[in-house]
């Protein structure tokens, strides 16, 4: 048995395999395979209605925010939120939190006039900004509530009187929240909603129409709210794998029961890491994240054949992004705590071999 702790594509639960699976071969008895179905037809309308409205049951959204699936990837959303939301004269304050946000403000140079609000960068990354303010002109306030690839998260959002904007593509739904206090959620869907492919927006209908640019029709979020993400063909089997994801978590109880399990799981590998005299941590405590738990060794020779003794016990996807080296064990809601409790024995006992 595998234990998957892949940062992105990731692990997704057992009963969405086994149905996407069957849904290819013949999708709900109709004869025909969920890849062959026509987007416009009654039945895939169903898969996107409940896709949708699963999302807005399980975010407890008001009528004013409106769930999208759209293609891209969260990539796209650097450049669509400013392009929907930022005048060329206009100021938006980012938070610089690690590769995902500074790409975000890149793009955000192309549309508008992005400030940089606080920056985590004179640390590594290895921090939360803590003391920062944002100007009340800025059009909006950016972050990425998760960061990936260091592993560092917000623990409390700012509040601030800005429209929130965020990129929670690694911990949406990991975790409770108060989604409607913010105006725009990007996430990819390949972290914790579903398959590579789609991802998702959820915005306040009510901040759109405020810019006098010209936005190209596939670009302009009101056209894909007014044809309910049926704009263009959508990513119909991506679309498909989120509702099955989504249907699951209900099934667990909703975000307020995987938050439980989640901290349960992020707990028991800190506990081991802060505990065991061969590893240690790399972000400051009090900032680190539930969803991508990041970890290096004292004795870095010792790192490669740490990462051989897991791989022999079977576990998948811990080495470390190339820019923050060691390891990196996602914990996205379709990972059992039991992979994570596996994964401390195998910890402890390279560690007995190691003293
Ligand atoms: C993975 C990730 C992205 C990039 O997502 P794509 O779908 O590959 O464009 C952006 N932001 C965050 C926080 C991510 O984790």
């Amino acid at each position: 048995m595998l234990h998957n702790f892949n940062a992105g594509p990731s692990i997704l639960p057992q009963v969405v395999f086994e149905e996407a699976s069957q849904a290819i071969l013949n999708y709900n008895n109709t004869g025909l395979s969920i890849l062959e179905l026509g987007h416009r037809t009654a039945t895939f309308q169903a898969v996107m209605d409940e896709a949708q409205a699963l999302l807005k049951e399980l975010m407890h959204l008001d009528t004013d925010h409106e769930v999208l699936f759209l293609h891209g990837g969260a990539s796209t959303q650097f450049m669509q939120v400013p392009m929907n939301l930022l005048d060329d004269k206009e100021t938006a304050a980012y938070a610089d939190t690690g590769v995902w946000s500074s790409k975000a403000i890149k793009e955000a140079k192309l549309f508008g006039k992005p400030e940089v609000v606080c920056s985590g960068k004179e640390n590594n990354y290895t921090s939360i900004p803590k003391d920062f303010a944002v100007p009340n002109d800025a059009k909006y306030f950016h972050i990425t509530t998760n960061n990936t690839i260091y592993g560092s998260q917000w623990q409390k959002i700012p509040n601030t009187s800005n429209i929130m904007v965020a990129d929670m593509s690694s911990d949406i739904l990991s975790r409770e929240m108060d989604f409607n206090s913010f105006g725009l959620i990007y996430a990819g869907a390949q972290k914790n909603i579903g398959a590579a492919g789609v991802n998702v927006v959820v915005v306040n209908k009510n901040i759109l129409g405020k810019i006098k640019r010209a936005i190209p029709t596939i670009m302009d979020y009101r056209n894909h709210i007014k044809e309910g993400s049926m704009l263009n063909t959508p990513p119909v089997f991506a679309v498909y794998v989120c509702m099955l994801t989504l249907r699951w978590l209900k099934a667990q109880g909703g975000v307020a029961a995987i938050e439980k399990i989640n901290n349960a799981k992020a707990a028991a590998l800190y506990n081991e890491i802060d505990s065991n005299p061969l590893f240690k941590g790399t972000i400051a405590t009090e900032d680190r994240s539930k969803m991508n738990v990041c970890f290096v060794m004292h004795d870095p020779s010792l790192e490669e054949s740490f990462l051989n003794f897991a791989k022999q016990n079977g576990i998948v996807g811990i080495k470390g992004h190339r820019l923050s080296g060691g390891f990196r064990a996602s914990l996205y809601n379709a990972l059992p705590l039991s992979s994570v409790d596996f994964l401390v024995s195998v910890m402890q006992e390279f560690s007995t071999l190691h003293q």
